[in-house]
């Protein structure tokens, strides 16, 4: 059987590797120093899924594994940018008379944030030259994206004396170009899950995030405590690499059947709902009663899982926080069967993983994301996420699935200067 791949995170505690690879870039493609290097995590949900859009809750945390930029500024509005996975092609952009969608390929990420705070108001943001590598897997749905544009927004916040990085408040003004960027150079739409867990996430917790409309950006976040390293467990993230077919029309369908949904019981959304359910003396009755004014069974399912699955969040918490390990492995099973059986967006993929993670001991295994491929997370003691890792490959080569990849994970901390 072929060894497993395992992805090491660079900064590993010791912040070695990383800024030193960036910085050896930078000197070889501009011939000077940078003036510093920055960092941000990629992010994994931990629990709460499809539940954003029905104005629910969900749990990321950070990676350990982040993108490093080593940067300056420039006196011009010139962009020069290279990429470790490309460090022969340096991209150059103006940012005069730049418009939305006026890049294209990955410079749009970077560029969009410098762009999103010039049209935010941050005039004094000005041209940049900037060296990038990661130790995030791209496209694992582990917000490789995110981590770059938070490390790019955290840099030139920093160098134009923007004086926005040092504070939660601030952090939120960097967020929202971080998201603008994505949204509206990139193209790429995105909610904001993954530049909040970024921007803000600490080492040793999980970001609660309300998604409720009308919370202010400073109201929706929690910091939960969640050390795994003091109970002698880690996460184990395994990326199947199976083609992501969000696209296909399959999450829209989704979200309208919730909104549909949430029309026929005269609520504004579906968290609404749950928060009665919830609330009330005896929630499976109360759940039953729900889904009993649906139309039909489709729908049932459907919205049985969004109330479900934010009970969840709150419920993991509440068990991981008395130390219950088991329990909190138990609604990771739960939130992947609700996903596998009532919001069918798994796939083979998944459910093997899901399935070999758990007869491999894992305390509780479940697919994080949108779902039809990318990552399973699995809550396993400390140090057994290579064997684990190295089992769901050799199922995946036996299946003829695409070959895994794997990483463990402690929860890490928010984006921030390295050197
Ligand atoms: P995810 O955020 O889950 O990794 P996305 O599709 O949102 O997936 O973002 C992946 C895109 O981000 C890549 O296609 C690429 O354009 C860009 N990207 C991420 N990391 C890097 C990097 N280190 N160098 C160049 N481009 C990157
Ligand atoms: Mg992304």
């Amino acid at each position: 059987m072929r060894q497993v791949q395992f992805l090491e995170a660079w900064s590993g505690g010791e912040a070695g590797q990383g800024p030193e690879q960036v910085v050896t870039l930078f000197r070889r493609v501009y011939g000077q120093e940078p003036e510093g290097v920055w960092s941000a995590p990629g992010r994994v949900n931990l629990i709460g899924e499809h539940t954003d859009y029905n104005a629910g809750l969900c749990l990321p945390i950070a990676l350990p594994h982040r993108t490093f930029v080593a940067l300056s500024p420039r006196r011009d509005h010139q962009v020069r940018l290279v990429s470790s996975m490309t460090p022969d092609a340096c991209v150059q952009v103006g940012l005069d008379g730049l418009q939305a969608r006026g890049v294209t390929g990955w410079a749009s990420y970077p560029v969009g944030v410098a762009w999103a705070l010039r049209e935010a108001g941050y005039d004094q943001v000005g041209g940049f030259d900037m060296a990038l590598a990661s130790c995030v897997p791209v496209g694992s749905g582990l917000s490789s994206s995110a981590a770059m544009t938070c490390s790019t927004a955290l840099a030139l916040d920093e160098v134009f004396g923007l004086g926005l990085g040092g504070s939660d408040q601030g952090r939120v003004t960097l967020i929202e170009a971080a998201v603008k960027a994505e949204n509206d150079m990139a193209g790429a739409s995105t909610g904001g899950m993954d530049q909040s867990a970024s921007m803000r996430c600490r080492a040793g917790k999980a970001l609660r995030l309300d998604c409720r409309p009308g919370l202010t950006a400073m109201e929706n976040v929690t910091q939960v405590p969640f050390d795994l390293k003091e109970r002698g467990l880690e996460l184990l993230v395994v990326d199947t690499q199976a083609q992501h077919q969000l696209n296909d029309g399959q999450y829209e369908q989704r979200r309208s059947t919730c909104e549909k949904a949430a029309r026929i019981l005269g609520v504004d959304n579906l968290r609404q709902v749950a928060d009665q359910v919830s609330a009330s003396r005896d929630p499976a009755a109360a759940l039953q009663e729900v889904l009993d004014r649906l139309p039909d069974e489709v729908t049932r399912h459907r919205v049985r899982h969004v109330i479900t699955e934010i009970a969840r969040v709150d419920q993991f918490i509440e068990a991981f926080g008395r130390g219950d390990v088991h329990e909190a492995g138990r609604l990771f099973d739960a939130s992947h069967d609700s996903l596998r059986d009532d919001y069918q967006v798994t796939s083979p993929e998944l459910d093997l993983a899901v399935d070999v993670a758990r007869a491999e001991g894992a305390y509780g295994a479940r697919m994080t994301g949108g779902g039809f491929g990318g990552s399973v997370i699995a809550l396993v003691n400390a140090g057994k996420s290579r064997d684990v890792a190295q089992k769901i490959a050799d199922g995946f080569q036996a299946r003829g699935f695409h070959e895994p990849r794997a990483l463990a994970a402690l929860p890490s901390s928010s984006a921030r200067k390295e050197c």
